[in-house]
């Protein structure tokens, strides 16, 4: 630990994946001199301990807010609109507040509201994977990743240094930043996030239905793509539950748009539109090639996977 770190007492509120890579991340880089973790499950909180990412625990949130320089909050986007009021109610004046969550204008909606000296700075690592709880953590989760930072319309005494620390953090733990309104990234979440998440929970669950393909077929044969949908559909229920029912109108939209495609697709297979399928497909390619360019994703053949994995 530097002799300054970036905070004096962290809490965060959550320890699942994205809580417990957090607090990895800062123990790590020894961005806070005390690291608390606060969940509702007496098991996570063992676990938290047991692992050492955490120098104490509470069940008890709003005791755990006082005092503290920090606060993270890492629970799926509707418990943390709602716990929001009495994080910011308990909190020391001051305190920089985050949340982790991947739609921002519900949660920044509640935080707009409230009459608080705390400085609330809504925040979204894109940074995942299909994992959850404790064990599912690491230092590293961040590191080259973008985090998308949508600071209120505050221009309180010292929020405008709230954001810049914001900032520092997910600096510090490996992220670069970009600064948006939450509106906007609700809906250029919902094309990039939002929308794959559904077709993923949608054609893996077609597939389970389809009566003409047996079950065991679908596992043998899954190599053939069916697989690589599965890891994205086997991202926690409560999470994806959250971000539908709470950026429905970006997702409604995106949506639209994508049904309207996919009737070109179905027009052009029936029609042996050979030119349409192929141009399409050429778009599909080039917007890989330019995500591997830009070192969100690796070049490898197959996502990386090694020979015995394929
Ligand atoms: P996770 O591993 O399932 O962890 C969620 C944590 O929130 C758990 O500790 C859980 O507590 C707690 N929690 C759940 N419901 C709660 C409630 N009603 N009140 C209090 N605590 C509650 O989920 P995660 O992947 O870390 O996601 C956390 C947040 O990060 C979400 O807002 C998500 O949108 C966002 N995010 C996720 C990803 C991703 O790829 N997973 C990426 C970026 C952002 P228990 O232990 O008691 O269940």
């Amino acid at each position: 630990m530097t002799d300054t770190p970036l905070f004096e007492h962290a809490v965060v509120v959550g320890i699942g994946l994205i809580g417990s890579s957090m607090a990895h991340a800062m123990r790590e880089r020894g961005l806070a001199r005390k690291i608390t973790g606060c969940d509702a499950d007496d098991a996570v909180r063992a676990r938290a301990q047991e692992i050492g990412i955490v120098d104490a625990v509470s069940a008890d949130i709003k005791k755990a807010a006082k005092g503290a320089d920090l606060i993270i909050i890492a629970t799926p986007v509707q418990a943390a609109a709602d716990m929001i009021r009495d994080i910011a109610g308990a909190s020391d004046p001051g305190t920089l507040i985050v949340d982790v969550g991947s739609v921002k204008g519900a949660f920044a909606g509640k935080a707009r509201a409230l009459q608080t000296h705390a400085h609330i700075v809504p925040c979204h690592p894109v940074a995942g994977t299909e994992q959850s709880g404790p064990d599912s953590g690491f230092a590293s989760l961040f590191e080259n990743r973008w985090c998308i930072v949508t600071p209120l319309e505050r221009d309180a005494p010292g929020y405008r240094a709230a954001i810049d620390k914001a900032i520092a953090l997910w600096k510090a733990v490996g992220a670069q930043v970009e600064v948006m309104d939450a509106g906007h990234h609700d809906i250029a979440l919902a094309i990039t996030s939002h929308l794959p998440h559904l077709l993923a929970f949608t054609l893996v669950g077609a597939a389970d239905d389809l009566e003409t393909v047996t079950q065991s077929e679908i596992i043998k044969y899954s190599a053939g793509g069916f697989r690589d949908f599965t890891r994205i559909a086997a991202s926690d229920p409560t999470m994806w539950r959250d971000v539908f029912l709470t950026n429905k109108d970006a997702v409604l939209e995106v949506l639209g748009r994508f049904t309207e495609e996919l009737a070109v697709l179905q027009r052009a297979i029936r029609w042996a539109d050979a030119d349409t399928l192929e141009d399409v497909f050429s778009r599909g390619r080039n917007i890989r090639r330019a995500i591997i360019q830009s070192g969100q994703e690796t070049d490898a053949p197959n996502f990386g996977r090694d020979k015995e994995n394929r």
